[in-house]
């Protein structure tokens, strides 16, 4: 990490004039304690602003730190189009959350801050384009970055991409302790209070490819169950531990700390609210999706357990009621009195597979299914897609992460009819480390699921996408070794999707 010292002469104007001197000076010697470990962050691109993020670093800091930041027009940050101070609170971990306001739609800005004596890296943002602009839309889709499973290579890649945002969609941190013998380990044991989730989100903020990737790009994020605990269900933890809404809140209040989520995001007790809606000019509406918060328990589990079990449907009865839901049932109002007819493209921002996958010959009612995903929660899926297919809407694309593989299927109002229309169009993306299942399960279940183009389970990395009025185009990143942090990255699969028909195509 390069830090530049503020010139002295500077500093201490700045000092004398916003009447904080005497521990301003104290800590500003300390020069050499970096203040911007962590790195930096954007996110939430509106067309008039964004949500600017970092945090400082160091023992012994004050209560309040102001902090100073910075948007140029240019990434020499000769022109000034916004400044501000902040105050960086001890109670919310020393992080900013700036929000610059009053900004030109659909135009990149560069961004800094200013503290203790030391100024951060630079880095790169954006702003939506104007409601009814003609945009294109350049993205990327990541999930699953568990620390202990490789190298961030593929976020130096990301970095190195010319995007307009990279949507994160789950799985920021990993809350297990490490095995002895893995490539990196997380400190201490299992992620579990205030002070563990900030420490384990400090661990994975070090990370200098994850940083470039921030700094590149303004980000959208969803989170997944592992940024609280595995599996885990709305206030159900996967072992039923007592005192789980305390824990969800301390892990909700570490995971805004350390994301650029604006102020207005900030949780109350043990609730945050991420679900959210971007328009990207006149070319598409992104919802934002939370299948975690809200959800029902998940069906049939093992024996005084929660969360996640295998099960065949003929034996649970309870993955196919329609009193379950996955989002919750306002959320899945609100998203569909939200489908927009006049864009050409809605893209789904979610955490899982969509696609229904099941690991056994589904005829009969014989399927296999896995509990924590959207087969867990049918007939949530079936009113979603439902609401697609009656209100015709034809660039619906749903994207996802959560099962640390890549997929790309056609999603079907009804996935046991084969005559059942495609009425969406799905891209589950890798994980960035995190590993999956054996490809030949994977393989073994391909010819029960024919919705499904695509199915990997030994490839890391992440999709990226070209959006325009007429088609997406995809490219499935792939590493060649997430144990190498140097590792190169390719082209493993392309596909395309046309406005008017919904449907994967390979390239
Ligand atoms: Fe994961
Ligand atoms: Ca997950």
């Amino acid at each position: 990490m390069i830090i530049r010292a503020v010139p002295r002469r500077r500093l201490l104007q700045g000092a004398a004039s916003l009447c904080f001197a005497p521990s301003f000076l104290r800590f500003a010697l300390a020069a050499d304690v970096p203040r911007f470990a962590l790195g930096i962050a954007s996110g939430q691109p509106q067309p008039s602003g964004m949500v600017l993020w970092t945090r400082i670093t160091g023992a012994d800091l004050p209560d309040q730190i102001e902090v100073t930041w910075e948007l140029a027009r240019d990434d020499a940050f000769k022109q000034i189009a916004a400044r501000g101070v902040e105050t960086a609170q001890a109670a919310w971990a020393h992080s900013v959350h700036a929000e610059p306001s009053g900004l030109e739609p659909g135009r990149r800005y560069w961004y800094r801050f200013t503290a203790m004596g030391q100024q951060s890296p630079a880095g790169r943002t954006a702003t939506a384009p104007a409601a009814d602009a003609n945009a294109s839309l350049n993205f990327a889709i990541a999930s699953c970055q568990r620390w202990d499973a490789g190298h961030f290579a593929a976020w130096r890649h990301m970095a190195q991409e010319d995007l307009d945002v990279v949507m994160f969609l789950g799985d920021y941190i990993y809350e297990y302790s490490s095995r002895p013998d893995v490539i990196r380990r997380h400190e201490g044991l299992v992620a579990n209070t205030l002070d563990s989730y900030r420490a384990r989100y400090a661990t994975y903020k070090s990370d200098p490819a994850l940083q470039a990737a921030h700094a590149s790009a303004p980000w959208l994020l969803v989170w997944d169950d592992h940024e609280v605990d595995n599996d885990y269900a709305n206030l159900q933890s996967q072992t039923l531990e007592v005192n789980f809404e305390q824990r969800r809140a301390a892990a909700y209040q570490a995971y805004w700390e350390h994301m650029p989520f604006p102020k207005s995001a900030r949780p109350r007790g043990a609730d945050m609210r991420i679900t959210g809606r971007l328009d990207w000019g006149s070319l598409a509406r992104i919802h934002l999706l939370d299948d975690r918060q809200y959800r029902d328990p998940q069906a049939c589990p093992k024996a005084g357990r929660g969360g996640a079990a295998t099960v065949m449907q003929k034996a649970c009865a309870e993955l196919t009621d329609p009193k379950r839901t996955l989002l919750g049932f306002e959320q899945e109002q609100w998203l569909a009195n939200g489908w927009d007819s006049t864009r050409p493209w809605n893209l789904v921002a979610q955490q899982t597979l969509m696609a229904r996958y099941s690991w056994r010959d589904p005829s009969n009612g014989d399927g296999l299914y896995w509990t924590d995903g959207w087969d867990g929660y049918s007939a949530s899926r079936n009113r979603l897609l439902g609401t697609v297919s009656d209100k015709k809407l034809k660039g619906v694309v749903v994207l996802g992460g959560d099962v640390h593989s890549n997929y790309v299927a056609d999603l079907k109002a009804n996935f046991d009819d084969d005559k059942s229309p495609v009425v969406a169009t799905e891209f589950c993306g890798t994980s960035i480390t995190s590993t999956a299942l054996p490809q030949d399960r994977i393989n073994a279940a391909r010819r029960f699921n024919p919705h499904v183009h695509y199915g990997r389970g030994d490839q890391r990395g992440y999709m990226r996408f070209a959006l325009d009025a007429k088609q997406l185009q995809v490219q499935l990143r792939v590493l060649d070794d997430v144990m190498n942090i140097n590792s190169n990255i390719s082209t493993a699969a392309q596909f395309r999707v046309e406005a008017a028909r919904p449907g994967a195509m390979p390239v």
